[in-house]
């Protein structure tokens, strides 16, 4: 998608607090965004207790705010889920699905994370769908097969609303390690992607891809200069507003 703005995604994970959140953002709205960094669209996505406060923070700013995880479920007695509608309703335009930390840390499978993209999407949320191989699963040779057996159930589960998600590959030995793919090594993975995406449905390849795993500002413009790569998924430095601004300004 070259030529196209940027997406910049901060993805806080368990981290914040009110005072804290009050002050990151406080940081992000005095570096105007819109202005400073006119090539990246921004999104934020904090804890789902903080959302309403975020979006209320953020209103009449360019930055947009999204849901780390989204229930596959609509409603009923699912203990401790969040519905796709209630996080619509508050105000988010995405929902991240199928982070690494989810699928390892809470077993979710391609096709839960699938379900959870589709539960997303039909209540106007734009789900942000992360895949990405293991250490052990890239030295054996298996990255295009982990991350297309892990697209393929977004593809057979969405049908003619592929085109509406945004793909996050985030390599999961580069997450919160501060070991970043090379670009060359991103930009491979990402066409591979592209070219998955586009032979499910040719309208789909306009679906955004980001990369996630260490960015930071020193690496980002190298990153983003990646003719797949249309933008970034970002942890640590999201919760540092001169971090993140210069991340978005690197688009
Ligand atoms: C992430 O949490 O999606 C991520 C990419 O984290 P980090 O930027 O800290 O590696």
């Amino acid at each position: 998608m070259s030529g196209a703005k940027k997406l910049v995604v901060g993805n806080w994970k368990l981290q914040g607090s009110r005072s804290a959140n009050a002050e990151l953002l406080q940081g992000l709205l005095a570096a105007d965004l819109s202005a400073s960094a006119p090539r990246a669209d921004v999104a934020v996505c904090p804890p789902f207790v903080y959302l309403a406060e975020v979006v209320s923070a953020l209103q009449g700013s360019a930055i947009a705010v999204g849901s780390q995880d989204v229930s596959a479920q609509g409603q009923g007695a699912f203990t401790g889920e969040v519905s796709a509608a209630m996080v619509r309703e508050l105000g988010a335009r995405y929902a991240i699905v199928g982070h690494s930390e989810r699928r390892s840390y809470h077993g979710e499978s391609d096709q839960l994370v699938a379900d959870k993209a589709k539960a997303a999407l039909s209540h106007g949320l734009v789900p942000i769908v992360c895949v990405g191989e293991t250490l052990a699963e890239r030295e054996s040779g298996e990255t295009e097969a982990v991350v297309g057996r892990q697209l393929q159930a977004v593809i057979d589960t969405l049908g003619a609303d592929l085109a509406r998600v945004v793909v996050a590959y985030e390599p999961v030995w580069a997450i919160g390690t501060g070991k970043t793919a090379s670009p060359e090594q991103a930009q491979a993975v990402h066409a591979f992607l592209r070219a998955r995406l586009t032979a499910a449905q040719a309208d789909a390849a306009r679906v955004p891809l980001l990369y996630g795993g260490s960015v930071k500002p020193d690496n980002a413009a190298e990153l983003f200069a990646q003719s797949d790569i249309d933008g970034g998924l970002i942890g640590g430095a999201s919760l540092k507003a001169a971090d993140f601004a210069a991340i978005a300004r690197a688009a």
